[in-house]
């Protein structure tokens, strides 16, 4: 969910139920300045203790090294895996649709045994950070993700590792886009980069009058800000546009190599204001083709059923 930065951010994992992002988060910049202090304090103490307490350690017993990807495990990790190939293919994948150049820095995955342990972990290295099933957190330093063995461990891998592939290649991805790349690449590589859940509410939400709004999503910097409706709407420029065959996909890439090198790359809704194609009623067209049998009233979407219980919402 959260997204990082030039200095240090964090990444959620989604899932309506499934993310925990909790919406009275620190802002993003805010927390990104706190793990950041965390992790300077850290390596200039050289310490393994947290407020007199043994810090625990990081996975460290196994290591894969597939190209530009670390994977340092608790538990035995073949090279051959399926996760870890998946994860090459991942990044093959991103790069080669963003056309974005071999990155340099790798990204380094701390692959926990399980839950509490990643928790207690978490807990004390990040004491301002959310609960979450994963993050991404990027520094001048590493490009980590964190993560552990558990149901969800494939999908919380390929949203927070996209963030990681991201990050390695640019600089200053606007918040929107950095989520709605991650959950564009996060589904299984058979389902094309649909999300059914994205799908649903979003037809639901066009059902009820919805319109999509990207200078709305732009304006949005904070975690905090960003509501499940959020992740939704982001995925849905995203997918709309890579997978158009109209000159949407080119734009979109292009756009997103102005963050590889510019300080203040502006906004996509500028960017495309002039063309023709590129809008919401593509978005609405788009998503509702998708699965026209989602449009019930039966799913609603939580941002719009629940708006008395905003600060309460599970988002991704
Ligand atoms: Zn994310």
């Amino acid at each position: 969910m959260d997204a990082c930065l030039s200095n240090a951010m964090a990444r959620k994992k989604p899932g309506g139920s499934r993310c925990t992002h909790v919406a009275t988060l620190l802002s993003r910049r805010a927390w990104i300045q706190k793990a950041a202090i965390c992790s300077a304090v850290a390596l200039l103490a050289g310490c393994a203790t947290h407020r007199g307490q043994s810090l625990a350690d990081l996975p460290a017993k196994h290591t894969v090294r597939a190209e530009r990807l670390v994977i340092h495990s608790d538990s035995p990790l073949e090279e051959h895996s399926p996760l870890v190939q998946e994860l090459a293919e991942l990044r093959h994948d991103i790069l080669s649709t963003l056309n974005l150049p071999e990155p340099k820095r790798p990204v380094i995955v701390y692959l926990f045994r399980d839950e509490r342990r990643y928790s207690e972990y978490m807990r004390q290295k990040f004491p301002s950070l959310p609960v979450r099933r994963a993050f991404f957190v990027g520094s001048a330093t590493e490009l980590a993700v964190y993560a552990y063995h558990g149901d969800n461990l494939a999908v919380d891998l390929r949203h927070e590792y996209t963030h990681g592939v991201l990050h390695s290649s640019l600089k200053n991805l606007p918040l929107w886009l950095d989520e709605g790349l991650a959950e564009y690449f996060e589904p299984p590589r058979n389902r094309e980069h649909v999300n059914d859940e994205h799908v649903a509410r979003l037809a639901a939400a066009i059902q009820g009058g919805w319109q999509p709004d990207l200078p709305r999503l732009e304006q949005l910097t904070g975690v905090a800000e960003m509501q499940a409706m959020d992740y939704h709407e982001a995925w849905a420029w995203v997918y709309t546009m890579l997978k158009s065959d109209n000159g949407d996909a080119a734009r979109l890439v292009e756009y997103i190599h102005t963050c590889r090198t510019a300080a203040t790359p502006g906004h996509l809704s500028q960017a495309i204001a002039s063309s023709q194609t590129t809008g919401k009623d593509r978005v609405i067209q788009t998503v509702s083709a998708l699965d026209p049998s989602a449009l019930s009233s039966s799913v609603v979407p939580a941002a719009f059923a629940r708006p008395e219980a905003a600060g309460q919402f599970n988002l991704e």
